[in-house]
């Protein structure tokens, strides 16, 4: 067994919260510049330019990307082969988030109760994924997610007979009914397949994947295309002004599902797309 110390994942998930706040990745940046010579219209050009700017200005000055530093969403694949020593791995987890979020002055956004709504004051607890693997290292995903474009997600038990039809249309509708809400250009994460809590969580996940990636499967990267397509047709453009930038990736996953069912579910990024892996 391989021993890792709490402190260290302290000290990881602490540097990602703060990092992945500050420095935009470099898929979103590319993404930014290369629609920004592609956008036809004037005022999404122009948009597009400020979003780079204040990217650059925030990685450069130290300071968040966007005033909702979000709810730190934490994927974890632990080897089956580490031992956590010190505490429990989710303790380490969230006082990393604590620390985080004090030590790199960014807005807490927590409430401990979702009907009480009384601010937790240290952004914890977040929302914490485990995936056990084989090996002896333990890779850890930081990803502050925003609710302007959390609110915007939408799920759907569809009919195996709706078929990548149905996946198409309930993907470009809640697209469209988000409007200006996600502060587009987005990301879309879509999860097809599984139970309904399945396709929620592989639609999380499929937006840890860097944006100029495809899915392996062919039928799915040819899925990813089309509907990246469709939603840039839409004409929502940057910040919902209008353009064709409406989304600057769109990443499917699939799982294997029901003989009675197609769950989808569709989860939004907004431009400020965060997140940051570290192996430990
Ligand atoms: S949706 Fe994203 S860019 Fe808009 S306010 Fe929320 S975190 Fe910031």
């Amino acid at each position: 067994m391989r021993e890792i110390s709490v402190e260290t994942i302290i000290d990881h998930v602490k540097d990602m919260c703060i990092e992945s706040n500050f420095v935009l990745s470099e898929d979103i940046k590319e993404a930014l510049d290369t629609y920004k010579s592609k956008e036809v219209s004037e005022t999404g050009k122009n948009i597009l330019f400020d979003i780079i700017q204040n990217a650059e200005i925030a990685e450069s000055d130290r300071v968040p990307m966007c005033q909702d530093t979000g709810m730190a969403v934490v994927f974890v694949e632990i080897g089956q082969e580490v031992y956590i020593k010190g505490g429990l791995l989710e303790d380490a987890i969230n006082e990393g988030i604590r620390r985080g979020y004090s030590e790199g002055y960014l807005r807490k956004s927590v409430v401990k109760d979702p009907l009480e709504r009384v601010n937790t004051k240290d952004n914890t607890p977040g929302v914490i994924h485990y995936e056990i693997v084989s090996g002896d290292q333990l890779k850890i995903t930081v990803a502050p997610k925003g609710f302007g474009s959390e609110n915007m997600s939408r799920m759907k038990m569809l009919k195996p007979s709706d078929g990548i039809k149905g996946v198409k249309d309930f993907v470009l509708e809640t697209v469209s009914l988000a409007g200006p809400n996600p502060c587009p250009p987005i990301v879309v994460g879509v999860g097809i397949g599984g139970t309904i809590e399945k396709a929620a969580l592989i639609a999380k996940k499929s937006l840890m994947r860097d944006i100029r990636s495809e899915n392996p499967l062919d039928h799915i990267c040819q899925l990813e295309k089309d509907l990246l397509e469709g939603i840039n047709k839409l004409g929502i453009g940057p910040q919902g002004l209008g353009g064709l930038t409406t989304s600057l990736g769109v990443n499917v996953e699939v799982y294997p599902t029901h003989i009675a069912g197609l769950p989808v579910v569709v989860n939004i990024n907004c431009h400020a797309t965060r997140h940051m892996s570290r192996i430990i």
